[in-house]
């Protein structure tokens, strides 16, 4: 049977370049069938295309075909950002040329692109079959970049390309869920609150890794409902070695769970696992800053149909102006990119990211630094706006020591 492998979990690798360099072919080529239009018209593809497989000897991955980088007109312009977006966020990209052609300020432009959002590549000269061209390979061995020729006419080089390639990508990061925070045999018990905003008949992403990376760790996995928690540690013989809530329900299973225990949350496992979880404790000084009119953008990455008391929508906009005391303006946006006006707002409150990959959380995490706003996410944001930071962050010590820096700073204002 063949393993499930979640999108968000896969590497992301782009086929960039010109229009009409073969970029949809070879692509075809790469997972050995038709899934892209393949024409000599240029600009045939519009949107990015995506198509998971499985790349041995490497493992899953989410191939990416995009538009030309070169494309014309009003409508190409739009794909041509889409583009550049799609290169901020891949893992891995496979710059496509023609045999036939020298580079051109596209794919040198393009270079630089793929140099600035740290993504490593390998181009790939295809139409090999019309012959070697010795003046772009030279011009390639002079910038240093490495360089593959391919025939998608006649599949020479294909094979070898995919070994390459497997080869090239980025290992692991290996940032643990929570695997660091366990050994085998510790006791750990799972909050899984069942209520409006649960999803009919399953768990979400967060709780399902978990459960899955405990297992793997040989830990015991205890998994309840906030209101059978006190039950259910009663019924214990021994203390838990960690207990992990769902964020909103942190009041109630903070003062189900005596301080003995260590205790996070889901949103903050994620915040280390995907985004950057001393960024984030960071970014708290800025809810003390907030001022009458600021503007506030809460960011989640997918959509979902929307409850009554919806934790984005209506739960951290009410607790933040509870704590604030302030007139705040808040904007709630869901999908894959941030607002065009990001530039005014103070603060973003971001969701746990649960189906993005770690590069494109880190993406976003890089375009709110650059632009000087500070971010935090759904966990870190709630716990401390129902003051049990720092105590959810006591599993990890390096979130922590940024706690002491901007406790010291909150305690002078
Ligand atoms: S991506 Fe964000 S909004 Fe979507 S399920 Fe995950 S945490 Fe929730």
């Amino acid at each position: 049977m063949s393993k499930t492998v979640a999108q968000s979990e896969r590497i992301h690798i782009a086929f960039v370049g010109r229009r009409n360099v073969g970029k949809s072919s070879l692509m075809n080529k790469f997972i050995g069938q038709d899934l892209v239009i393949v024409s000599d018209i240029p600009g045939t593809t519009t949107d990015p295309v995506k198509k998971a497989m499985e790349l041995l000897p490497f493992g899953p991955v989410v191939l990416i075909d995009t538009a030309g980088i070169d494309d014309v007109g009003e409508l190409g312009e739009k794909r041509i950002s889409k583009t550049i977006k799609t290169i901020s966020e891949v893992d891995f990209a496979i710059l496509v040329l023609d045999s036939q052609q020298k580079l051109t300020q596209y794919e040198i432009e393009l270079i630089e692109q793929l140099k600035n959002f740290d993504v490593n590549f390998i181009a790939v000269i295809n139409k090999s079959d019309l012959g070697i061209n010795y003046e772009l390979i030279e011009e390639l061995q002079k910038f240093g970049i490495k360089y593959h020729p391919v025939s998608c006419i006649t599949s020479e080089g294909i094979y070898e390309l995919k070994e390459k390639v497997a080869q090239l990508l980025p290992k692991d990061e290996e940032v643990p869920l929570i695997g660091d925070l366990i050994k085998q045999h510790d006791l750990i018990v799972l909050v899984v609150p069942i209520d409006l905003g649960a999803p009919k008949g399953r768990l979400i992403m967060p709780q399902v890794q978990t459960i899955r990376e405990s297992l793997d760790e040989d830990a015991i996995v205890l998994v309840t409902k906030d209101k059978e928690l006190r039950a259910a540690l009663g019924k214990l013989n021994q203390k838990p070695k960690l207990v992990v809530t769902d964020s909103q329900a942190i009041m109630r299973v903070a003062a189900d769970v005596p301080e003995d225990i260590m205790l996070t949350t889901f949103s903050i496992l994620m915040a280390r696992y995907k985004g950057d979880i001393t960024e984030y404790v960071r970014g708290l000084l800025r809810i003390e800053e907030l001022e009458n009119g600021d503007k506030v953008l809460i960011a989640e990455a997918c959509t979902h149909h929307a409850q009554e008391d919806d934790i984005g929508r209506v739960k951290i906009p009410r607790w933040l102006r509870l704590h604030t005391k302030k007139n705040i303006e808040i904007d709630v946006v869901s999908g894959h990119d941030f607002p065009q006006n990001l530039h005014e707002y103070k603060l973003i409150i971001h969701c746990g990211g649960c189906t993005l990959t770690r590069k494109m959380m880190q993406t976003r995490i890089k375009q709110a630094r650059y632009m000087g706003i500070p971010i935090v996410n759904y966990g870190i944001a709630i716990s401390y706006l129902h003051g049990e930071i720092p105590r959810v962050l006591q599993p990890f010590p390096e979130a922590l020591v940024e706690w002491e820096k901007i406790h010291t700073k909150l305690k002078v204002k």
